[in-house]
């Protein structure tokens, strides 16, 4: 069978033993179904530091979750400080006006991390900022935000924090206890490598059971599906019972790797192969590499008048690689994605395979306008 590697943010590449559980059919109210949401959420508690965590998984895609978590876990009487340096940081603030929940916003340049003395100031200049949320790696560049001093200036002001941690759970460190964090919000299609279907929150239980009657919405609210869990295990709603018992089967060879370190440490390699073999074509990456989170790299688009996004594009899918279109609102750019069922040898691949698009399309060299910067 022809395989395409999809070097993209998610949906992603998936194991053969991951897809092959999707091929079973399961009762939603059926023992062995149930064992597998026990499993499921015992698994992503655990990943998150376990102890008091419950983990409520939500139908729907990762933007799903991360619109239950404010709508859940703040207070009507709230009002959320939301840290953006992207798109992803920009659509929590999209989701707290839809849902009627106050919040401002405090913006940083797409190449530039959260400033946590910022955050810092800004919670003590406005006591009526309740809670803050940040995005952990911003997928719009690949960039790593600050996450444990951001939680240290959240705990020091006494907000408790949110954190939008889609496309990092499960390969970057997280331990939800020690950072002391309201809630983690993640998915079942990114770095755990399973197929797309439901987000999750995890959260300690007190917030959840504190929260009840609260969320403006009935299918989003997580401390009612948090009371049914409890209660009798079930889903309140129709189950994606397919893509559970893969993200379990997913789950379990996330064990088998080593965890997030073992899952962390194929994708920094991932990345190394890629950054090095794309700059010694003459590429450079939006971000230095102190910035760079191993999940997805946004490369500047190559000065030559041969380039253009939708020919390399073609050209790598018809040799078996997808990637992704770039999300900047200033320079022009595209990303290659380094997470899910791929391996430092298909990197060395890919790399292999862009040599060969460029000389196609007859574009000299993968260097961008001197211009544009870049690393
Ligand atoms: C992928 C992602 C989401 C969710 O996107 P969906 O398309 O709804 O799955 C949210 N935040 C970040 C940072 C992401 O990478």
């Amino acid at each position: 069978m022809e395989r395409r590697l999809l070097l993209t943010p998610g949906p992603l590449s998936t194991s053969e033993r991951t897809r092959s559980a999707l091929t079973t059919d399961h009762g939603s109210r059926d023992p062995r179904f149930i064992a597998l949401t026990r499993e499921l959420r015992g698994r992503l508690a655990a990943l998150a530091g376990g102890g008091d965590l419950a983990a409520v998984p939500v139908q729907g895609s990762g933007t799903f979750a991360v619109e239950a978590m404010p709508g859940t876990l703040v207070p009507r009487t709230g009002r959320v400080l939301v840290l953006a340096n992207g798109a992803y940081g920009e659509r929590i603030a999209t989701i707290c006006d839809r849902i009627g929940l106050p919040s401002s916003t405090l913006r940083w340049a797409e190449d530039v991390p959260v400033h946590p003395v910022k955050v810092a100031s800004a919670l003590a200049d406005d006591p009526t900022l309740t809670h803050v949320a940040v995005v952990y790696c911003e997928t719009t560049t690949g960039l790593l935000n600050p996450l444990a001093d951001v939680a240290r200036v959240c705990r020091d002001a006494h907000r408790p924090l949110l954190v939008d941690a889609m496309s990092a759970f499960g390969a970057l460190p997280l331990d939800a206890n020690a950072l002391g964090l309201a809630a983690v919000a993640a998915s079942s299609n990114k770095c755990l490598e399973g197929p797309p279907g439901f987000g999750f929150v995890i959260a300690p239980r007190q917030a959840l059971a504190d929260a009840r009657g609260r969320a403006p919405s009935l299918a989003l609210d997580l401390a009612d599906q948090w009371a049914r869990f409890e209660k009798d295990e079930q889903w309140r709603f129709t189950p994606p019972t397919h893509v559970v018992a893969a993200t379990v089967e997913a789950l379990r060879q996330h064990e088998e790797e080593g965890r997030v370190e073992g899952r962390g440490a194929r994708y920094r390699e991932s990345l190394r192969v890629l950054v090095a073999g794309l700059r010694a074509l003459g590429f450079r990456t939006l971000l230095p590499d102190a910035l760079q989170a191993p999940i997805i790299v946004t490369f500047l688009a190559p000065r030559d008048p041969g380039y253009s996004f939708e020919a390399l594009y073609d050209a790598l899918e018809a040799r078996g690689f997808v990637i992704y279109p770039g999300k900047l609102t200033e320079a022009e750019t595209f990303r290659v994605g380094c997470i899910g069922q791929v391996h430092p040898p298909d990197l060395a691949r890919f790399v292999a395979a862009m040599r060969e698009v460029l000389d196609g399309l007859g574009v000299g060299s993968g260097a961008p306008d001197p211009e544009a910067g870049g690393y």
